[in-house]
């Protein structure tokens, strides 16, 4: 036993300073160099760790006796150390991890689908909003024809806009029309009569 942990240990050692170093360049925080090899470092020694941390365990594995017992799954007789009395075989673990990656890759095309849509449809709607907020008279800008009803001579002038700051006598009121300035007057015969300015 302390002969195998004797050869275990250069590997773990030279895993351990990776994942150390690794950390250690990360934290210095040196432009470039700090992700480009911090990273890679750490994670090679993380890995290596794992594999001589597991590499211990399957040597214990070997001290103790084996027995055959059923999966759970498929009822197959797999060898497993004594201390296991409940095992899913190998092939069954293989078949379970392909069915999770399909559950999570359909969840994944589920859950993105919708939401890129939902993403899509509200830029829609925020492009629809602004455009119905376009029209809304702006100082200086132009402004929305309303139209009345009634008569109006010119016809043109039936849709336009009131507007006080043109200068037209006090009895007439300002109107723009079709992007013309007129003074608009309500005669007798029931008829709004507008000149040009
Ligand atoms: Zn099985």
């Amino acid at each position: 036993m302390v002969d195998k942990f004797d050869k275990k240990l250069p590997s773990l050692f030279i895993a351990s300073l990776l994942f150390i170093g690794g950390i250690i360049l990360l934290s210095l925080k040196i432009t470039g160099w700090s992700l480009f090899l911090g990273l890679p470092a750490t994670q090679i020694g993380l890995v290596l760790l794992i594999f001589s941390f597991d590499s211990f365990g399957r040597k214990k594995e070997t001290e103790g006796d084996y027995h055959l017992i059923p999966c759970l799954l498929c009822h197959r007789q797999t060898l497993t150390p004594k201390y296991i009395d409940k095992k899913i075989c190998e092939s069954c673990q293989v078949k379970i991890a392909q069915r999770v990656k399909v559950a999570f890759l359909a969840l994944y095309v589920l859950a993105i689908i919708p939401l890129s849509l939902s993403l899509v449809g509200k830029r829609q709607e925020i492009r629809m909003k602004a455009k119905e907020i376009a029209p809304v008279p702006t100082k200086g800008g132009p402004t929305p024809a309303t139209c009345e009803t009634g008569f109006w001579e010119p016809d043109s002038c039936r849709c336009g806009e009131w507007n006080e700051n043109i200068n037209c006598p006090e009895e007439k009121e300002g109107r723009t029309c079709d992007f013309n300035e007129y003074c608009c007057q309500f005669n007798e015969d029931h008829r709004w009569d507008c000149q040009p300015l």
